[in-house]
Formats: structure tokens, C-alpha cells, sequence
């Protein structure tokens, strides 16, 4: 396996292979290196949603991220259209504030509103469809110097130029700071092919959400009794009832505010989405080719 390339990916979660597939596509000469595909990217349905949290913010450059996401995305896998956020009648009216200007397309219904452009996605079969074709390099980086990655076996891998794209897992390597908050999905026995979201969400066979409080360092998590009884309350709120459900993912999101893509000795970080990362990660990756490539 080579231990070279033009440039070096350090993570393949949704952040490293949409990087990597662009600049891949783009004829430059990518090597991955990962311990494995994803890691918080593995919550097993994600939404893209523009709309956030029980305020309904209107997400920075919303409509340049659907934007990439709907010109990346249905290449490699289907997304399913549409977010319906059944907001409280008292509410809609900050709502409508908020979302007036923007070019985020939407309806009022009875229930809430819709979010038209808005979707959800199966995460594992679109990080094995990213990672088609890639070079990857499956092995544990212990720390990194410049470009250079030193892997925990005793080899080095060099690249002209560095993509960190380690997530929360890996966000000591670079000392980047940030907030990492723990959260589970439970997975349904019922299949939600309508994404509904308020408080937590459902989708595909997801009920997700988190309200534990962020950690300033990165520690794996596992679900606890007492997120279970939040999710499957909260999920009674949304639905009317509580779902069946079989097993449960847990895992951390990272949040870095806004600087998503940043220099570093090297290269760059392209990290800390928080539960915005498939929202935006093609855009971000779009912006990272231009900025190594000048190409958009
Ligand atoms: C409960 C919950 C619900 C969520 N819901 C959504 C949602 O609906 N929509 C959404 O967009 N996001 C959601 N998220 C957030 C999302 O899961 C993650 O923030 C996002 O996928 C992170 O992607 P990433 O590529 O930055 O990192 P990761 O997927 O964590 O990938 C990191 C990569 O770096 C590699 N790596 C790290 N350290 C090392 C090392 N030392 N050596 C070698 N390799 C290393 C890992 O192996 C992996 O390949 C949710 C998160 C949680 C917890």
C-alpha cells in the first residue's frame, strides 16, 4: 500500500470521502487514511435539514449547502425528500420571520411546516458508495507533524497536503478545541419514510436525537437507560405514541462554530458539523477543491 500521495486524507466519514471523492474526481492524487469508514457518521439515518432546533434557525448559507448536497448526493445513493417540523401553533409566526428572505423552499400546513428541499439518507450504503475506487489505508494515525501522518504500526505517510477530516475521535490529534456532545438513536421496528422533526426526529428506521450537555473532550459513548425513556417520550410528543424499537447506535458530534474549513500546518481541517454534517459537507468539500485546486 502506498504511503505517499498528493494529498492525504486523515478520516473517511462523510466529511474525508466527500473531500476525497471530489478531489478524486477532479484527477488529483488522494490516499484516505482511516481506522475505519466513519465513525459518527455511521448514525444510521441522516437528516439534511436547513430549519434547525425548536427555534427554527435558518442555517448559515442553507441554500448554497442544499445546493451541493442535491448536485453530490443522488449520485450515489437515494435521498428522500422532504422534512415536515410540526411546529407549535405559538411559534410559527418567529418561524415565518425567521425563514422570510431566505431562499429555503417551504409550506405551511396544518401540522407544521414542510420542508420541500429538505431530506433524509441511509448513511452506510452512501459511505461504501464514496468510497468506491478510493485509495484507502486502514490503520490508526497516533499523531501528526505538518503533512506527515505517523501511524501507530511505526510507518509514516506524507502527502504535499494534509485534509484532517478526523471527526470528533481525532479532533486531539490537532488540538482544534470544540464541543462534542454525546446522543443515540434508537433503531424502529416501523420504517418512517416521511422525516418528521420536533424535539427529536424520525427517519427510515431512526428515532434520534440528544439533550446531554457537550464535553470539552472527545470520550466514546454508549446509551444510557435514562436517554432511551427522553427519546421514546420525546418521540411520543412527535408522534402520539412510542415506537417499537430493536437495538440503539450511540455515538458524539463534534461542533466547531462555523469554521468548518480552516488552515492548519499543512493543509486543512475540514471538521466539527456537529448533527449538520451531511448538510454540509459537500459544500465545505466543494470549497476545499476550490481552494487546493482553484476549481469550484
Ligand atoms: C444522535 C446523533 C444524531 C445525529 N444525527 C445527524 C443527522 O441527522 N444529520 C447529520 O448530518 N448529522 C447527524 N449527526 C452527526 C454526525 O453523525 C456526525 O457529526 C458526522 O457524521 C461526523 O462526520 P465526520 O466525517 O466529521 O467524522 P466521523 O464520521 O467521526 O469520521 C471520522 C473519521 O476519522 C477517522 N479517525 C479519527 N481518528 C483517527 C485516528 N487517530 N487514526 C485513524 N483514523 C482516525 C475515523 O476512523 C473516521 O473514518 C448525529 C450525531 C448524533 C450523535
Amino acid at each position: 500500500m502506498k504511503t505517499q500521495a498528493e494529498i492525504v486524507v486523515l478520516g473517511a466519514g462523510i466529511a474525508g470521502l466527500c473531500a476525497a471523492r471530489l478531489l478524486h474526481e477532479a484527477g488529483r492524487e488522494v490516499l484516505v487514511v482511516a481506522r475505519e469508514l466513519g465513525e459518527a457518521s455511521r448514525v444510521p439515518d441522516a437528516l439534511l435539514n436547513p430549519v434547525r432546533g425548536k427555534r427554527g434557525t435558518v442555517a448559515l448559507e442553507a441554500e448554497e449547502a442544499l445546493e451541493a448536497l442535491w448536485d453530490f448526493y443522488p449520485r450515489f445513493t437515494p435521498v428522500r425528500q422532504g422534512i415536515l417540523r410540526p411546529v407549535p401553533e405559538s411559534d410559527r409566526a418567529v418561524w415565518r420571520q425567521k425563514l422570510q428572505g431566505r431562499r429555503v423552499p417551504h409550506l405551511w400546513l396544518e401540522e407544521g411546516l414542510y420542508l420541500e428541499n429538505a431530506g433524509w439518507l441511509e448513511t452506510t450504503p452512501l459511505l461504501h458508495r464514496l468510497a468506491e475506487g478510493l485509495n484507502i489505508l486502514y490503520a490508526n494515525v497516533e499523531r501528526l507533524e505538518a503533512s506527515t501522518l505517523w501511524l501507530e504500526d511505526g510507518r509514516r505517510v506524507s502527502g504535499r497536503v494534509l485534509v484532517y477530516a478526523g471527526g470528533a475521535s481525532g479532533a486531539h490529534l490537532l488540538g482544534l478545541g470544540g464541543r462534542f456532545t454525546p446522543g443515540s438513536v434508537l433503531l424502529t421496528q416501523q420504517h418512517f419514510k416521511q422525516a418528521r422533526s420536533y424535539g427529536v426526529y424520525v427517519a427510515g428506521h431512526s428515532l434520534g436525537g440528544s439533550y446531554l450537555p457537550h464535553q470539552d473532550r472527545y470520550s466514546p459513548h454508549q446509551t444510557q437507560p435514562h436517554e432511551v425513556e427522553w427519546l421514546l417520550s420525546e418521540a411520543e410528543r412527535l408522534l402520539g405514541y412510542r415506537p417499537g424499537w430493536s437495538s440503539s447506535w450511540a455515538g458524539v458530534r463534534y461542533r466547531l462554530d462555523k469554521d468548518y474549513l480552516k488552515p492548519i500546518p499543512g493543509g486543512f481541517a475540514l471538521t466539527g458539523f456537529g448533527s449538520a454534517a451531511y448538510f454540509y459537507a459537500p459544500l465545505y468539500a466543494r470549497r476545499l477543491l476550490k481552494r487546493l485546486t482553484g476549481h469550484s
